[in-house]
């Protein structure tokens, strides 16, 4: 057994066996077919070899004419081997004789080479494995097919490991399938845990080296309240996860009572929770979660899985969906935020940015391209005389970013008037604060828009410097850390006294052990992925307002991140000990 501590990013407990998944490719699962199919089995063991074999005689006459014949052969020396009949033999008897799936087959006998020649003294031989392990890639890919395809298209469920995930590929996974996943890298705020989150799948990330430890069809099990990763558990580890899986389900349906009770505190002040979403159907997971509306619809997603951009009939239809769903209840439609670790536009894709975090994302992107700003811009306008509309811009640095989004805002609606298209012209603007500089700036912001949202997953990464999506910086990034709060409350602050709404929606929103603070901070809205909201009711519903203050003033006195957290840690575990360890 062993066990490896991670980040959680999405709570529940799940057992299961490992699919392995690393960057290039797959790890093969030690698969057994049926005898009957021992025939087909060969069939597409001999396809895949002469793909691959067609595909390096391919690559050796384009390396040839690029680079020389002298590298060009290397590539004619893989379709010889992999066409070498003793190799071939070997593995077609482990097919035929011991019953192997292909893949399995392959690995086997080209790894069994490979060793042996590894440990040849003379080094003319012993380089050759590199050869063997590249020929193994290309046979196994031909017979799996790419990765992603794979992971979307499980016949089994599994625990899926792997060394990242993309958002897309996150996406892509099947709740029904996958038990639950759990990677090398990866923060607490990137976009692959996010869509953890959004799936519903218990996940940890940010986990280290762990998959040469693992192997296709060990057992694992994967606890995502408390970032926990073991491999092959002993039995009495398994019973003890196995009793944690039901204590944490009955918890979690005990919480469905709170569904149709208002989130109010012990001395009745009504906290608003709305929930964030990526898609349209999880407007449907708000409301079953009982919230008061969708405090964040990250429009991006849009992008998924998509060569050209969205049309404005797309849009519309999409956001259509979600105001109707809501029926009145308020729908914050945020414009789009592009770039970094979340999906390309044709644009982006063809300019490489050294340092995309701080570069041409966001609302910086759509102010360089104003045909897909404007598009978005209309469909959301129309959308708006459909229900309860809020619109957002995300990203905003500076004031003039914010004017020059209104300017533009005003020259849809305009034309939107001259087409005789209807739409709200009092639609409320808001903005997120997720950008150090406009936190600073929050009082002369808050006189330019309805409400703020902060957005304290980029606001981490930017007050500390410390990239939201990388597990190597994972202690800094930190939204208990004090600098951070010193920011929250300016900018709670500033939207006091200027009389406009302010939530927050980042991460830091549905993590158990924030909402005290946040409240004491002055916080009466809340935006959260919608499964944690009957948490979060649950301790709006066991706290006064108080007993947050008071525990505001506690954390302002705190100089560090570890003192803040183990703080609140404590005083949280008294009320929800099932999700705080
Ligand atoms: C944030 O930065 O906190 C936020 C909610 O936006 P996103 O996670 O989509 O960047
Ligand atoms: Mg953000």
């Amino acid at each position: 057994m062993e066990i490896k501590r991670g980040i959680p990013v999405s709570p529940g407990v799940a057992i299961g066996p490992a699919l392995v998944v690393d960057t290039e490719g797959f790890r093969i699962p030690q698969r057994f077919i049926d005898r009957k199919q021992r025939r087909d089995e060969v069939q597409r063991l001999r396809e895949a070899i002469k793909a691959a074999a067609l595909e390096a005689r391919d690559n050796q006459d384009a390396i040839s004419a690029k680079l020389g014949k002298k590298y060009g052969d290397i590539f004619a020396a893989h379709a010889v081997f992999m066409q070498d009949q003793t190799l071939v033999g070997e593995m077609e008897a482990l097919v035929k004789e011991q019953d192997h799936a292909a893949e399995y087959a392959v690995s086997r006998v080209i790894r069994r080479h490979a060793k042996a020649l590894e440990s040849l003294t003379d080094t003319r031989f012993s380089s050759r494995a590199a050869d063997l392990f590249d020929i193994e890639k290309s046979i196994l890919r031909h017979l799996l097919g790419e990765r992603g395809e794979l992971i979307s298209h499980l016949k089994e469920p599994v625990v899926v490991l792997a060394h990242d995930l993309t958002p897309s590929e996150t996406a892509a996974l099947d709740p029904k399938m996958v038990f639950a996943f759990a990677t090398e890298s990866g923060g607490r705020a990137s976009h692959t845990a996010i869509m953890a989150g959004v799936l519903e799948i218990p996940a940890v990330v940010g986990l280290g080296r762990f998959l040469t430890d693992v192997s296709g069809g060990d057992e694992i099990i994967v606890d995502g309240n408390r970032g926990v990763l073991i491999l092959n558990p002993d039995e009495e580890t398994r019973k003890r996860y196995e009793q944690a899986r039901q204590v944490f389900g009955t918890f979690a349906t005990g919480l469905t009572e709170l569904r149709d009770k208002p989130a109010l505190t012990k001395d009745n002040i009504r906290v608003t929770l709305h929930g964030n979403i990526e898609f349209p159907q999880e407007a449907q997971h708000c409301l079953e979660r009982g919230a008061d509306g969708v405090g964040l619809y990250r429009t991006e997603f849009l992008y998924l899985n998509k060569k050209t951009d969205p049309t404005e009939e797309e849009h519309y239809e999409a956001y259509g969906t979600v105001v109707r769903a809501l029926g009145g209840k308020p729908v914050v439609i945020r414009t789009l935020d592009l770039g970094a670790d979340k999906f390309a536009t044709q644009v982006e894709k063809s300019h490489l940015e050294r340092n995309p975090f701080l570069g041409l994302r966001s609302v910086r992107l759509c102010l360089r391209n104003l045909t897909l700003f404007k598009t978005q811009m209309r469909a959301i306008l129309r959308a708006s005389s459909l229900g309860n509309v809020r619109m957002m811009f995300p990203m905003v640095s500076t004031l003039l970013e914010l004017r020059q989004c209104k300017m533009i805002l005003a020259e849809v609606k305009e034309d939107l008037e001259e087409e005789g298209i209807s739409f709200q012209r009092k639609l409320p603007i808001g903005t997120m604060i997720e950008v150090p500089s406009a936190a600073i700036m929050a009082d002369e912001f808050a006189r330019e828009v309805d409400f703020f949202s902060i957005g304290t997953n980029d606001l981490v990464q930017y007050t500390l410097a410390a990239d939201r999506t990388n597990e190597t910086v994972a202690a800094l990034y930190n939204p208990g850390d004090p600098a951070v709060l010193r920011l929250l409350r300016m900018v709670i602050d500033a939207a006091q006294k200027n009389n406009i709404e302010v939530s927050v929606c980042g991460e830091m929103s549905g993590e158990p052990i924030y909402t005290m603070l946040l409240l004491g901070l002055g916080l009466r809205q809340l935006s959260v992925t919608p499964q944690n909201i009957p948490e979060i009711k649950k301790i709006v519903r066991s706290i006064t307002i108080d007993e947050a203050k008071k525990v505001a003033q506690e954390v302002s006195r705190l100089e560090t991140a570890r003192d803040v957290n183990n703080y609140l840690r404590e005083i949280t575990r008294r009320i929800l000990p099932e999700v705080v360890s």
